[in-house]
C-alpha cells in the first residue's frame, strides 16, 4: 500500500519541480531556455563549444600578457647581469615592470627578496639591487 501510494505521488511531484527548474534554466551562452537534463548548461553543443572557447581563449590571452611582460623583464635581469650591473635606477629601466615576479621569499631582516625566474633582486621604490643568479638549491 505504502509502494502505491509513492508511486502515485512521485511522478507528479518530479514532473512539476522539473518545469519549474526548466522555465528558470537559461543557456550560459546565448540565454535561450534549456530543456532536457535538470543539470544541462548549454541549448546546444555549439553554445557549450562557443562558451568553453571564449573562456579559455581569455584565460589564454592574460596568460601570456602575463608571461610576455615576465619574459621582458627577465631579459632586461639578464642583460644587467651580463654587463655586471647590480644596481639600477628603476627610472633607467624602460619596460621592466616591478610589480611582476615570479616568486619572492621574505627574509628574518624584513627585507624581501624578488625573484624572476631564476634570477634574484631585492627593490626599493626607485632601484633595483643585489642582482644576481638564484643558486640551484632554491629550484
Ligand atoms: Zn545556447
Amino acid at each position: 500500500m505504502f509502494a502505491a501510494y509513492i508511486w502515485n505521488i512521485e511522478p507528479v511531484l518530479l514532473s512539476s519541480a522539473q518545469k519549474r527548474m526548466e522555465t528558470k534554466r537559461q543557456c550560459l551562452w546565448c540565454g535561450m531556455p534549456i530543456s532536457g537534463r535538470l543539470d544541462k548548461l548549454f541549448c546546444s553543443a555549439s553554445c557549450k563549444n562557443a562558451w568553453h572557447n571564449h573562456i579559455t581563449g581569455r584565460e589564454r590571452r592574460c596568460r601570456d600578457r602575463v608571461n610576455t611582460i615576465l619574459w621582458n623583464n627577465y631579459k632586461i635581469l639578464q642583460s644587467l647581469m651580463e654587463t655586471g650591473e647590480k644596481n639600477v635606477l628603476l627610472s633607467s629601466l624602460p619596460g621592466f615592470m616591478p610589480d611582476y615576479v615570479t616568486g619572492y621569499r621574505k627574509l628574518h631582516n624584513g627585507r624581501t627578496e624578488l625573484f624572476c625566474f631564476d634570477i634574484m633582486y631585492n627593490k626599493t621604490e626607485a632601484r633595483l639591487y643585489n642582482i644576481r643568479q638564484a643558486s640551484d638549491l632554491l629550484y
